[in-house]
């Protein structure tokens, strides 16, 4: 066996393993070789120079560990809820670890005397020390006297647990697996060039597999994540850099000059406000795009209200004036009729033709519809997905853009593309892609999840723009807050009340936002209400959407339909009921719909007394600040960006150790070394490269397999 394939071979074969262990090392966390034991980090490490005497610990949130001997365990069964208590003993205190669950297993884990660590966030009962369901590491057996000071921790599950591989049992397994390759003489070979090791001091890749398992020191620790998170993000950032240059040389665009008169003409005599002066740098950076001869695949980034759909009418004339059409797209058909009718209103002051096309229009028109936009007599296309059908031909469609991206992937973004040629072929000129998105976050973030659209933010909103107060409140406040809802509309403003989706039941949505309604419509029979959910007819939800809009309805109670982009500025009040089930990033696009006027607005988030600590966390969020990037910091943290844009669909790949949302200063080191190396040396050709063109093309053969499995 040659030493590369060493680390292939299957785990079954490792000391302590055999055909048990290896089915449920597969089943439990994907470990089917060596290989992959190895790339199995440590989740965190034990410092047991410094762990914390139970005496100190304090209720403060933090997880903490503490180093102690069983000196008592029970199940207490009180008719109530049944639990396991193992008492820790450290010489200055007892604390309690509990269980509520898993406690048949629990129950024969503990010996006597044992000194074991244990892991997790405290809480004081009185003055008891009390952990609920911490993680538990085993100091004390046979290896006690090998036991490193710094001590990795590994995941491990119930059921592997239950085979006796916990995580002190998945470490043995490591340090088995190590010392049998140390014993060999195996070496980790070198995955980055020397060139980048010398330059980033970086740690090489073999001292690093140990390092990251059994380090000596913190400092040793340290060095050895800084190598490994660098590398991911470096081969990952490699990919984007390729794609990003194939793109650019493959893709040529239509040459659209910029300033046109079109343009011009609109903003000296019809521009409603002034821009901002974020929009006008955006829209400069567009203009550079257009006129650049390369196709441009931009994505523009603006707090909710932040005014991109004005960006994006200015980019659309320049590309009209050069005599090509323009199509925008939107996840729903509430935002595409909104946007037809603002963009129709700017539109038809200097004469251009705006058409909507949807899943509702009627057959009939749609035939119109698409003549028309065959024989260029429609400049604007506005739609839903129903853009994408296959008999929607443009005569020449030059720009292409996309609102609320993260609804879309990137192969619909591909199949826009199509659009421009009749035949199906690939074009050879392709039309410019704008993407536009309200999901405000981190750039380290963007430019890993959007690595091949270049990235604009419109990191302004309008002057007169004040932000929105917010508050938190209970049942009891209800009549307080009808009374003020009464002051604002009396004084001509209007109110949102949004219900949530209960996941399991569209029935019971219905059911919830029905009754509010008719709960808020007797509560101010003196106004008219609109309701409006997910369930109406496309006609129905046009209807009470602009009778919002004209101030016929003073109030609208609706589900989260209204998230995305509905734009009433004289609304100036939100209620979101049941706030505590709405994720962050959607609390920040509700809210986004109110403060989008002169008017000082207010959102109220509605919630009951007894909050999750994460529920706290959000709503608080929500009351301390208005910048949707914050928020979405503040999200990511708690959420972690697989959970929030959805690992497959984003394109996001499963990092072994490194972390986007905590790593952001790597990624950026890792981003500008590798796009350099391509750009020095796009086919990676150059004898220093070699390494990097074979790890790539493992890395991404490897990748393809697994895609094609998921
Ligand atoms: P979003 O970025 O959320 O899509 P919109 O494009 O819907 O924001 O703009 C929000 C509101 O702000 C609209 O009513 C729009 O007319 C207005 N607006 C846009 N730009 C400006 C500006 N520079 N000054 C004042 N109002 C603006
Ligand atoms: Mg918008």
């Amino acid at each position: 066996m040659s030493e590369k394939d060493i680390l292939q071979t299957e785990i079954t074969y490792l000391k302590g393993v055999g055909p048990n262990r290896a089915k449920l090392l597969k089943q439990e966390l994907n470990i089917h070789t060596y290989q992959d034991l190895i790339e199995l980090y440590p989740r965190r490490y034990v410092d047991r120079t410094n762990n914390l005497k139970i005496k100190d610990v304090q209720e403060d949130g933090k997880t903490v560990v503490v180093i102690g001997k069983v000196v008592h365990t029970e199940m207490i069964d009180n008719g109530r809820k049944k639990r396991f208590v193992t008492y820790l003993d450290d010489g200055t205190g007892v604390a309690e670890l509990v269980w509520f669950q898993g406690l048949k297993w629990i129950e024969k884990y503990f010996t006597l005397g044992e000194e074991i660590a244990a892991f997790g966030k405290p809480t004081l009962y009185g003055s008891r020390l009390t952990f609920t369901h911490p993680d538990i590491d085993k100091l004390s057996g046979n290896e006690a006297a090998d036991i490193p000071k710094i001590l990795p921790v590994y995941p491990s599950t119930e059921k592997l647990r239950a085979a006796g591989l916990d995580p002190r049992g998945i470490r043995r397994l490591t340090y088995q697996l190590l010392l049998q390759l140390y014993q060999q003489k195996y070496t980790f070979s070198e995955t980055l060039p020397q060139s980048l090791i010398q330059e980033k001091n970086l740690m090489p890749k073999h001292q690093a597999i140990y390092k990251i398992h059994f380090p000596n020191t913190f400092e040793e620790l340290n060095q050895a994540k800084y190598r490994l998170k660098f590398e991911e993000f470096f081969y990952f950032q490699l990919q984007l850099a390729i794609r990003q240059g194939i793109n650019k040389q493959t893709h040529k665009g239509f040459v659209i000059p910029a300033q046109s008169s079109l343009l011009l003409e609109y903003t000296s005599k019809h521009l409603p406000f002034e821009l901002t002066s974020a929009q006008k740098r955006v829209i400069q950076e567009i203009e550079k795009d257009l006129s650049s001869g390369i196709q441009m695949n931009r994505l523009v980034q603006g707090d909710v209200g932040s005014g991109k759909t004005m960006v994006a009418f200015l980019s659309m004339l320049n590309v009209i004036d050069a005599g090509y059409q323009c199509a925008m797209m939107t996840p729903t058909e509430i935002l595409a009729e909104q946007h037809f009718k603002n963009i129709s209103n700017y539109a038809h002051k200097i004469g251009i033709n705006v058409a909507l096309l949807t899943g509702s229009t009627k057959k009939k028109q749609r035939e119109q519809l698409l003549q028309a936009l065959k024989l260029n007599m429609i400049h604007i296309l506005i739609g839903t997905h129903a853009l994408l059908e296959d008999d929607v031909q443009f005569y020449k469609l030059g720009l292409a853009v996309i609102d609320e991206q993260h609804r879309f992937g990137v192969m619909q973004r591909a199949r826009l593309w199509q659009k421009s040629s009749s035949d199906g072929k690939p074009p050879e000129i392709y039309p410019h892609v704008l993407v536009m998105t309200a999901t405000p976050i981190p750039r380290s973030l963007a430019l890993t999840l959007y690595g091949d659209l270049d990235v604009s933010i419109i990191d302004e909103l309008p002057k007169d723009r004040k932000p929105v107060k917010t508050a938190i409140r209970t049942e009891k406040d209800r009549p307080k807050i009808y009374e003020f809802i009464r002051q604002q509309i009396k004084e001509g403003r209007q109110a949102y009340f949004v219900y949530p989706l209960v996941e399991q039941s569209e029935k019971l949505d219905l059911q919830a936002v029905t009754e509010g309604y008719t709960h808020i419509q007797s509560i101010f029979p003196e106004y008219r209400v609109g309701l409006l959910h997910g369930k109406m007819h496309p006609a129905e939800k046009d209807d009470v959407m602009t009778k919002f809009k004209l101030n016929v309805f003073q109030i609208l109670v609706a589900t989260t339909v209204i998230e995305v982009g509905v734009d009433v500025p004289n609304a100036s009040i939100m209620v979101i009921e049941h706030a505590e089930r709405f994720g962050l990033a959607q609390l920040h696009q509700l809210r986004g719909r109110v403060g989008r006027g002169e008017y000082q607005s207010y959102c109220i988030l509605m919630t009951d007394y007894h909050l999750s600590a994460d529920g706290k966390k959000r709503l608080q969020t929500m009351v301390e600040t208005n910048d949707g990037f914050r928020i979405s910091d503040v999200d990511l943290e708690m959420r972690g960006p697989g959970e929030i844009f959805g690992t497959r669909q984003s394109g996001l790949p499963d990092f072994k150790i490194a972390n986007i949302s905590q790593d952001g200063q790597i990624l950026q080191e890792a981003r500008k070394a590798a796009f350099k190396i391509v750009e020095k040396d796009p086919h990676l050709r150059l004898p220093e490269h070699a390494v990097i063109l074979e790890n790539y093309h493992r890395q991404t053969s490897q990748k393809a397999e697994m895609s094609r499995v998921g």
